[in-house]
């Protein structure tokens, strides 16, 4: 677990190393190991100093969420909590000078512990990332960070790294003080080595820990470290609406700890800690995003019995913003593209804005030069149908017009071989019809996207009425070697993720069209936890796109198209010619040079009523109106668990990650308590809120 050696020189490398896993974590027994091989470095006359590293690529991934979660009794978590930082107390205090060599990434619970050496030395590798993720799931540091980043590098520079969760390539953890020098990979216990005989062999003890010890950056009373904290407390409220408890407790943490000695300051952070770690939230965000995800990346809904499908060279069908996006991701994952447009022209835009993406990665420091060059020549344009020969998968992302992507499909199949899989990237036909215009119906399925597609991690995997279950299993190997997340879909109408979150966005408008203050509207969904407002986010999309799938949907169900309130607005809006974003007007004016702002006009076409509902109310409709359209997509099988369905409302749309997603929710209101607020709302607002009958059996 901890590899002990003592040099002839006196330095007792303690090197994590965990068996039988590919990275080092925080869990009961590394801790446990970590104190021993703590106790026993102090201990030994023979050590003078000691170097913390690690055997295995990176230093330590952090905590072990599966560990984490498992303990539920408050006083026990608070008393493993102490105990670790007594240990880690003792390691910084003993006397020998401290240093860590961190050979790639060092993250949470890592991070902490490298804190607490004297000095810090990281390689300089391109995947090496530093930072606390916690409050990404809801969760804060538990190991000291709140009370040594602040003690080291000050307040002001230490708030937003432990607020933000942001990952830093090892340059920029220089820069922010996280590490104290970054040397060529390989180089890390050498460079530590040397520091722990020369420099630092008078530098046993941590600076908050000696005579005369000042805060950086300004102590707690000053009036600009009163008026950072006061800030940051704003913005954060601001920002979330105390939606996340993580967030608030880490400020308070560190407010507490740092007007006093770090004993009492780490006391304070481990009683957060636990308060954070049990709370509701947390949960919710590791559910979804931990458990959850890691399910669905494992392929939990592959059918069984096909074999593994490997990629050497995928199609891709139209060079535009998806195609080209599309592209970048699968050379990033070693596959060879053709990526095929109308002209050359377009082929070659398309490619050049992978090359843009590449760019932008090796300037952040996450994609080496070499690799991106690599990936680069991995994408070659063509207007030629017949270089897709060879393909293992052609994935059209053409205009969204179904005469165009049958003309596409029957020409690609012309030329690929009988086992090649066809996808699409249409975000709102129907699959079985596109699939009509293919030979080989049974090799036919939807690869929904979203966009930016290199930020976005998720993949709709949609089934079409005759696609076959070894054409499921292999377009979902395909997603799988992309490293992002897939969720199964059965074909229907918007599919699952744009059909709950339209739901979202004609709430909205819903209510604008009932009197209802459009900023009320936008800030009642913020306040949900929605990251963005319902008529923002329809300028984003285009409400002329909205418009049309509206009048797709009406032409194609004909009598049976049951109308959405919000369907007027949306038609009017259209009418005055107010588009959206990309138009420079539609719910907001979009003045150059300044930020948006909502159009007085709005206030003409609805006007507000006098009395305007209250906040909790709007919040209400927001949530239950995506939940209860979730459930529905369960209830008629689009979705098929419940699972998949809250992993793609939280990646897919930014449904609220701290409520787990839409069926989290309700489970959280308690199913009998929501199908009641249904009912409720579906007596004031319409069938739209009428729970699926059978509610009580989906969620199961
Ligand atoms: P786009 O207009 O940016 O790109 C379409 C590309 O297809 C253009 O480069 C065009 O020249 C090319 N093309 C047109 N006809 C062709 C043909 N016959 N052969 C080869 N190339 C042809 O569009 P986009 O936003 O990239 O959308 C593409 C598809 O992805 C659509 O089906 C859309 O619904 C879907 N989609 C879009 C988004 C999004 O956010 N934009 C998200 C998910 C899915």
């Amino acid at each position: 677990m901890i590899d002990y050696a003592i040099d002839g020189d006196g330095i007792a490398t303690l090197a994590w190393n965990m068996p039988e896993r590919p990275q080092n974590v925080i869990d009961g027994e590394s801790v446990e190991a970590f104190i021993a091989a703590i106790g026993r470095a102090v201990g030994d006359p023979a050590a003078k100093a000691i170097l913390v590293t690690s055997a295995k690529r990176d230093f330590i991934a952090g905590s072990d969420p599966e560990w984490l979660f498992a303990a539920k009794d408050p006083e026990r978590i608070l008393e493993r909590t102490l105990r670790f930082h007594r240990a880690l107390r003792q390691l910084e205090n003993c006397g020998k000078p401290v240093a860590a060599a961190l050979p790639g990434s060092a993250l949470g619970g890592g991070l902490e512990v490298a804190l607490v050496a004297h000095y810090r030395v990281a390689a300089g590798d391109v995947r090496a990332r530093f930072g606390f993720p916690e409050v990404t799931l809801g969760l804060m540091p538990g190991a000291g960070a709140t009370q040594r980043l602040p003690r080291r590098i000050g307040i002001e520079r230490a708030l937003p790294l432990l607020l933000e969760g942001r990952r830093l390539g090892a340059a920029e953890a220089l820069a922010a003080g996280l590490v104290d020098t970054v040397v060529a990979p390989g180089e890390e216990r050498r460079a530590a080595r040397a520091w722990l005989l020369g420099r630092g062999a008078g530098e046993s003890h941590q600076p908050w820990d000696g005579e005369g010890y000042a805060l950086p950056g300004g102590a707690m009373a000053s009036p600009d470290v009163q008026q950072a904290l006061m800030a940051a407390n704003a913005l954060l409220h601001a920002r979330t609406f105390g939606n996340y408890p993580a967030l608030q407790n880490i400020l308070s943490a560190v407010y507490e700890g740092l007007v006093t000695d770090i004993d009492t300051g780490l006391v304070a952070e481990a009683r957060y800690f636990v308060r954070t770690l049990l709370s509701p939230q947390a949960r919710a965000m590791v559910d979804t995003l931990v458990f959850a995800v890691n399910e669905a990346n494992r392929l939990a809904a592959r059918p069984d019995g096909v074999p593994t499908q490997v990629y050497t060279q995928v199609g891709i069908l139209g060079a535009g913003m998806m195609g080209s996006g599309i592209a970048f991701v699968t050379a990033k994952a070693g596959i060879a593209v053709v990526l095929l447009d109308t002209t050359m022209e377009a082929a070659e835009r398309g490619r050049s804005h992978a090359r843009d993406v590449a760019r932008r990665q090796v300037e952040r420091g996450v994609l080496a030069a070499d690799e991106a060059e690599a990936l680069v020549a991995r994408i070659d344009p063509s207007t030629d149908y017949t270089r897709l020969a060879g393909t293992e998968l052609a994935i059209e992302a053409v205009f969204e017009d179904r005469a165009v992507k049958a003309d596409v499909t029957r020409r690609a199949e012309a030329v690929t071989d009988a086992t090649a899989i066809l996808a699409s990237n249409t975000s709102t036909l129907p699959i079985s019809g596109l699939a009509e215009a293919s030979v080989r119906p049974a090799n036919f399925i939807g690869l929904h996207f979203f966009s930016p597609v290199e930020k976005m991690p998720l993949v709709e995997v949609i089934v079409g009425r005759r696609t076959s279950r070894e054409t499921v299993a292999r377009a979902l190997d395909f997603v799988r070697a992309l490293g992002m997340t897939p969720i199964v879909v059965n074909d229907a109408r918007g599919f699952y993720t744009s059909r709950v979150f339209s739901s979202y966005l004609l709430e909205g408008m819903a209510m604008v069209s009932e009197g209802v203050v459009p900023a009320l509207v936008e800030n009642a969904a913020t306040m949900a936890g929605m990251p963005v407002g319902p008529l923002a986010l329809a300028d984003e999309v285009s409400i002329e796109l909205i418009h049309r799938i509206n009048g797709q949907a009406r032409a194609d169900l004909g009598k049976a198209y049951r109308p959405q309130p919000g369907e007027e607005v949306v038609a009017r809006m259209v009418e005055l010619g107010r588009v959206g974003k990309k138009a420079g007007r539609g719910f907001y004016d979009y003045p150059a040079g300044a930020a948006k702002r909502l159009w007085p006009g709005l206030a003409e076409e609805y006007p507000s009523t006098a009395r305007q509902p209250a906040v909790g109310s709007l919040i209400e409709r927001f949530l239950t109106v995506q939940a209860v359209e979730a459930a529905r997509c369960l209830d008629e099988g689009v979705v098929t668990s419940a699972r998949d369905a809250d992993v793609g409302a939280v990646l897919g749309w930014g449904f609220p990650a701290f409520r787990g997603g839409p069926i989290s929710h309700i489970r959280g209101v308690g199913v009998a308590a929501f199908g009641a607020q249904c009912e409720r709302l579906a007596a004031r607002h319409g069938q739209r809120f009428a729970p699926p009958p059978r509610l009580e059996e989906c969620l199961r």
